[in-house]
């Protein structure tokens, strides 16, 4: 049974193609596996084959953990929040429904921050995620639990959104592959809309082969989402195995000069860096100038974006309501009861960011902040293939650490949130180990190729030489 978990989906899936085991039995191990959930990653799991499901396909009848921001029809959807507790969508997501078509099967839906609001996990309306590599400490956010459930072999893959760093950051907390992709490149029909100029869907994967794998089957215009063009010509499962003449910057802002990053996750990317010029890649310093303007702009424009697409949840039309009688009392008495602290932070700094009189000074200058920052990667790829940066600026932190201190929390998304800016294509790797600040057993450190819109067969080929050449095989003890 356990061999099984070991197995990556594409490794499994040659299995049962060579008729070593059926997909019944693969699915009924991760059934299993899932069942032992220590680390509330998931808020729903299947007991059994899902309805609807035939396991024909290219995907062969293989399990996908979801992370719960994703509508499942009849299966409760909450996204992380007590507001649509109990709530069913009548529809799937087009990404979940994509998924089915290939032949996949619905595993379980996974823990995430309430709205996608946050990197740890902690803000979920049902419990924190624990780590798989220490229960003591955060497995990242918002898509903690599709990270989770990876690494601690609870799922084979999952999917998970990326606003501001939400896959590629628990990803690299998790020591596994997160990739979002180009925004437009997959739909956000049926996803629930946290700041829609950023969301994005994207993979969480053990390896890069099944990220491509994944993303193979995720993106394609959709016409239930007019943003959504796919990728052109598809995506192609990764075979590199060497970084001849392929161009990589190291932003300075995001690298050498960033304030806060650990030195251990500066060893491991240093490390890595070696490793692209050992397989003939050439590094060369850059410059982001408007890069460290990031957390300031995506601080405005998110939370303007979330305070009118949470304005939907008024006790009316979706899960939770509280108190009857005055129309008025029970919208208030509903929000406040299902909205978590952090949304309330949001809508509020949203609704504020966008009122007469306030709404050039804020939103209409951090849009400006955004195309500069879009402008400085146009530049960039001018003379470069990819940016390369940590993906989080430290290692897994303690559960409890930065709660009660917001602007400590936002900076878990220094290097990821630019590229969501810039509606840009970025992946994070597992490169290596290293100790936290404070000492301690070592923990996964995340390696951050970026590259432009549409890029992803390469980055994929570029991560794939690269995993390849880091060979990181370490597994959470236990
Ligand atoms: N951590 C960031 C936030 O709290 C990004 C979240 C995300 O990408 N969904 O908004």
């Amino acid at each position: 049974m356990s061999e099984l978990l070991d197995l990556t989906v594409a490794g499994a899936l040659a299995r049962i193609g060579a008729g070593e085991f059926s997909s019944d039995e693969y699915f009924g191990a991760w059934v299993e596996a899932a069942g032992g959930d220590e680390l509330n990653a998931y808020l729903w799991r299947a007991d059994r084959d899902p309805p609807g499901t035939s396991g024909d396909g290219d995907l062969a009848g293989v399990p996908i953990a979801v992370k719960d921001i994703f509508c499942t029809e009849g299966i409760q959807t909450t996204a992380g929040s007590r507001i649509l507790e109990g709530y069913r969508p009548p529809y799937s997501a087009t990404a979940v429904r994509r998924l089915g078509d290939a032949g996949a099967r619905l595993l379980g839906k996974t823990n995430m921050d309430e709205f996608a609001m946050g990197s740890s996990n902690e803000n979920s309306g049902y419990g924190p995620v624990l780590n798989p590599w220490d229960r003591e400490r955060v497995p990242g956010g918002s898509s903690g639990g599709s990270a989770a459930v990876v690494a601690g072999r609870l799922a084979p893959w999952a999917i998970g959104t990326d606003t501001g760093g939400s896959i590629r950051q628990p990803a690299s907390l998790c020591g596994i592959v997160g990739m979002k992709p180009t925004y437009g490149a997959v739909s956000r029909y049926g996803m629930i809309a946290f700041a829609s100029s950023l969301d994005q869907c994207g993979p969480l994967t053990r390896d890069v082969t099944d990220a491509a794998l994944l993303l193979r089957v995720l993106e394609g215009r959709d016409p239930c989402d007019s943003t959504s063009v796919g990728i052109e010509g598809g995506v192609k499962l990764p075979g590199r195995e060497d970084l001849d003449g392929v161009r990589f910057g190291v932003p300075r802002e995001l690298a050498a000069d960033a304030e806060g990053i650990e030195s251990g996750v500066s060893d491991v990317f240093e490390a890595a860096v070696k490793l692209i010029e050992e397989l003939g890649g050439e590094v060369e310093e850059t410059e982001l100038p408007h890069a460290a303007h990031g957390i300031s702009a995506y601080y405005v424009i998110a939370p303007a974006e979330a305070s009118a697409n949470l304005a939907r949840y008024d006790g009316v039309r979706y899960g939770l309501r509280e108190g009857d009688g005055d129309l008025a009392a029970m919208y208030e008495h509903t929000r406040s009861a299902g909205f978590g602290a952090e949304v309330k932070r949001r809508i509020m700094l949203g609704t504020y960011a966008l009122s007469a009189g306030y709404y050039e000074a804020y939103y209409g200058q951090a849009q400006r902040v955004r195309t500069k920052i879009a402008e400085d990667f146009e530049r960039a790829f001018e003379r470069f293939d990819f940016v390369v940066t940590p993906t989080s600026p430290t290692v897994a932190f303690e559960i409890g650490e930065r709660v009660d201190d917001p602007l400590s929390m936002y900076l878990s998304d220094y290097c990821t949130v630019p590229m969501p800016l810039a509606g840009i294509p970025a992946i994070s790797i597992p490169a290596g180990l290293a100790p936290p600040q404070g000492g301690g057993p070592e923990l996964p450190v995340g390696f951050q190729i970026a590259g432009p819109a549409f890029s992803e067969n390469a980055m994929l080929d570029a991560a794939y030489a690269l995993e390849r050449a880091i060979g990181f095989d370490a597994t959470p003890p236990g």
